[in-house]
């Protein structure tokens, strides 16, 4: 997969090094195990899905070369909106100091939970409640990252964004399309860069 990953112009050694580290077999049912390492999305109940592999990296790519990196090349502390089945959060586990990653679903909250319990991973913070808020009690972030698309990038994340961090997430872009857009937040103000279309389940509000 990374090497996958690789040929689809995937650069960031350290990102396709926590693609490489994290087995995404581990986030599907047993059924969908012989697909786990094909770049393609796939369900993960109640009408949601584990994102495309080449989409996790592209992501965590972007938000890395926001800039905000720390010791190590190591972002701090990151926002994962959508924790869905707790892939994405791990692999960004690799990449950041710590890792709020917030889920609507309550189900999916618990399944996540489940995935990550017997990785031990102490870094990735799994939390029940509406992204849409953002999740205030670990700002401000390097970077946020969002695995579901709105109509727009909600006003809360970019407040409890860090000065040089960097947003990454789907919006509704056109009739019926999504866009992934990079938002960039400096003293001078905030830079908004749309970029490729994307296909993500939509943002929702209230907890469920
Ligand atoms: N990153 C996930 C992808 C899951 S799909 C993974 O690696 O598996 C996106 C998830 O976003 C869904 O589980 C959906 O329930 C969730 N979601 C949608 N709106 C949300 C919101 N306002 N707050 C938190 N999670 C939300």
């Amino acid at each position: 997969m990374v090497q996958l990953l690789a040929a689809e112009g995937i650069r960031d050694a350290q990102v396709l090094g926590a693609m490489g580290a994290v087995d995404r077999h581990h986030f599907v049912d047993g059924a969908l195990v012989p697909q786990a390492y094909e770049d393609t999305a796939l369900p993960i109940g109640l009408g949601q899905t584990i994102s495309k592999p080449s989409v996790v990296a592209r992501m965590a790519e972007l938000l890395m070369q926001g800039g905000l990196r720390g010791e190590g090349g190591r972002l701090g502390r990151v926002l994962d909106i959508g924790t869905g089945c707790g892939y994405q959060a791990l692999v960004l586990g690799q990449l950041a100091s710590e890792v709020y990653s917030i889920e609507r679903l309550r189900e999916l909250h618990e399944k996540a939970r489940a995935n990550l319990r017997p990785l031990r991973v102490a870094n990735v913070h799994l939390i029940l409640g509406d992204g849409m808020a953002g999740f205030a009690k670990g700002a401000p972030y390097a970077g946020i990252i969002a695995a579901a698309g709105g109509e727009a990038v909600p006003e809360a994340w970019i407040e409890q964004l860090a000065y040089g961090g960097r947003i990454v997430a789907p919006i509704v872009h056109g009739p019926s399309q999504q866009a992934l857009v990079v938002v960039d937040k400096s003293r001078q103000g905030i830079q908004q860069t749309i970029l490729e279309t994307v296909n993500f389940v939509p943002l929702k509000s209230g907890i469920a």
